[in-house]
């Protein structure tokens, strides 16, 4: 028997569901031991599914991606979300239905491969239209979906992440496309991708998993549709959100676990207490002092400023008049 606090996290749980971008890889490279990791889970038996948001690449492109970089991906193991908006609306829309598809053309390859048809203006006559993320989508577009929504058409988004990160900078992402079109047309349009549900039970479904875990870097779509979903989940640190961003969540939005990378999955998990305004975690501790937080102890490493950052997070939750910034100040080898 193995003693449950030698227990690793990811023996809980059936199925990792790994976001992609800041989880797996950042841009073109694999994340330092993701490829291990990965392959760990594999050879434990335990369901790994690739999540990603991003409409614009076709499923193989992806799995090509993975491939190349070392992980052991195929098509039943890769879920984007353009797939799963493909999907959906082949099931409200009667088989043949026009749509405009305003995004790749991969997007467009789905929506025909679901028994749809693809069509590029408002004089089609669509009955519905579906924005995704496309880099080089043309604005006289936009004007079609605008015109193509005011004759009635329903409106669809694959996903809503207002940016998207590269290695110059934030650019706007599919939601900055549906804003544009949200200056004309009042509303929202029904979305499929993290974190609204139906990408999430796609992902669980495709798995059979029971007992799933989440794995990503975003609290606003991976851990936030995690949550959404019912599911646990694992926050990492090797992409875009950081201590500041954790503290800041408010109910609804806080992940299971923390981690500096996937390699969480294969350690004991990270558990808190909470006495009074007394938090720890593992050797690390903070306290209230009068409005402040403050650690009593000096974490010096990466594991012990995740110790620390995870009590401070719990007692910050806690009391949210507190002030956690100087005791995250000392928190120098987190982002
Ligand atoms: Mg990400």
């Amino acid at each position: 028997m193995t003693d449950a606090a030698d227990a690793r996290l990811m023996d809980a749980y059936d199925a990792a569901l790994f976001d992609l971008d800041g989880v797996i890889y950042l841009g073109p490279v694999a994340v330092p031991g993701a490829v291990e990791v990965v392959a760990e889970l594999g050879a434990t038996g335990k369901g790994v599914m690739f999540v990603s948001n991003n409409a614009a690449p076709s499923p193989d492109t992806v799995v090509t991606k993975l491939q190349r970089l070392g992980f052991a991906a195929e098509r039943g193991n890769v879920l984007t979300s353009a797939q799963v908006a493909a999907d959906a609306l082949a099931e409200v829309l009667p088989a043949g239905s026009k749509v405009l598809v305003a995004g790749s053309a991969s997007l467009a390859g789905l929506i025909a491969e679901a028994g749809l048809t693809p069509v590029a203006s408002a004089d089609d006559e669509p009955v519905a239209v579906l924005q995704g993320y496309d880099p080089v989508l043309a604005w006289p577009l936009l004007d079609e979906v605008c015109l193509a929504i005011a004759r009635g058409a329903i409106w669809y988004a694959t996903n809503d992440d207002a940016s998207r990160p590269t290695d110059r900078g934030l650019v706007p992402g599919a939601g900055g496309m549906i804003a544009a079109v949200g200056s004309v047309i009042p509303g929202t349009p029904t979305t499929f991708g993290k974190p609204h549900r139906p990408m999430m039970a796609e992902a669980v479904r495709r798995t059979g998993a029971e007992r799933p875990l989440f794995v990503g870097d975003r609290i606003d779509t991976d851990i936030v549709g995690a949550n959404n979903a019912g599911m646990d989940s694992l926050m990492v640190f090797s992409g875009a959100h950081g201590k500041h961003d954790l503290i800041a969540t408010g109910p609804g939005e806080r992940p299971s676990y923390i981690g500096a990378d996937i390699g969480a999955l294969l350690q004991p998990p990270r558990r808190a207490n909470l006495t009074g305004q007394i938090a720890s975690c593992d050797s690390q501790q903070a306290v209230a002092e009068e409005s402040r937080i403050v650690l009593t102890t000096t974490p010096d490493s990466v594991t012990t400023q995740l110790d620390a950052l995870w009590a401070i997070a719990v007692l910050a939750w806690s009391a949210p008049y507190l002030d956690a910034t100087g005791a995250l100040e000392l928190l120098d080898l987190l982002p």
